[in-house]
């Protein structure tokens, strides 16, 4: 068993190239090998969001506070609220966030595939973020 304490590590930025607005990280977790999962709390301030991206083993979101979207690629954003569990499948192009107007909290949990959980693609444009109409 091992306890890491509230506090141990201090919350980083979400990174410009992988992200749009202001995004706090905490908690990240990395499971040692055999396992696979790691977990993050990512915070979005309100209009933050990440770029498009995958997961090479998928990724599971609980949405802790506020107001959040998420899209998938070719299909509608639709609005996350806390309570709600989102699973992106392997390979899944996506993105999410917080809404306009409301920041989100969301814990991602992931696996990692040859030590990586992720691959970043493009910016989520302004366009694509509000889509007019
Ligand atoms: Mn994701």
């Amino acid at each position: 068993m091992k306890i890491t304490k509230a506090g141990a590590s201090a919350s980083t930025k979400g990174p410009v190239e992988y992200f749009t607005g202001m995004v706090r990280i905490d908690a990240r977790t990395q499971a040692d090998a055999p396992a696979r999962v790691g977990t993050a709390t990512v915070t979005f301030e309100p209009g933050a969001r990440t770029a498009w991206h995958t997961h090479p083993l998928g990724q599971t979101l609980i949405v802790i506070s506020g107001t959040g979207l998420a899209q998938r690629e070719g299909e509608p954003i639709e609005v996350i609220r806390p309570g709600d569990i989102i699973w992106f499948s392997p390979g899944e192009k996506h993105w999410h966030g917080a809404s306009p107007d409301v920041a989100m909290t969301h814990l991602a949990i992931h696996e990692a595939l040859d030590g990586k959980s992720v691959d970043w693609l493009e910016h989520v444009t302004d366009a694509e973020y509000q889509p007019a109409g």
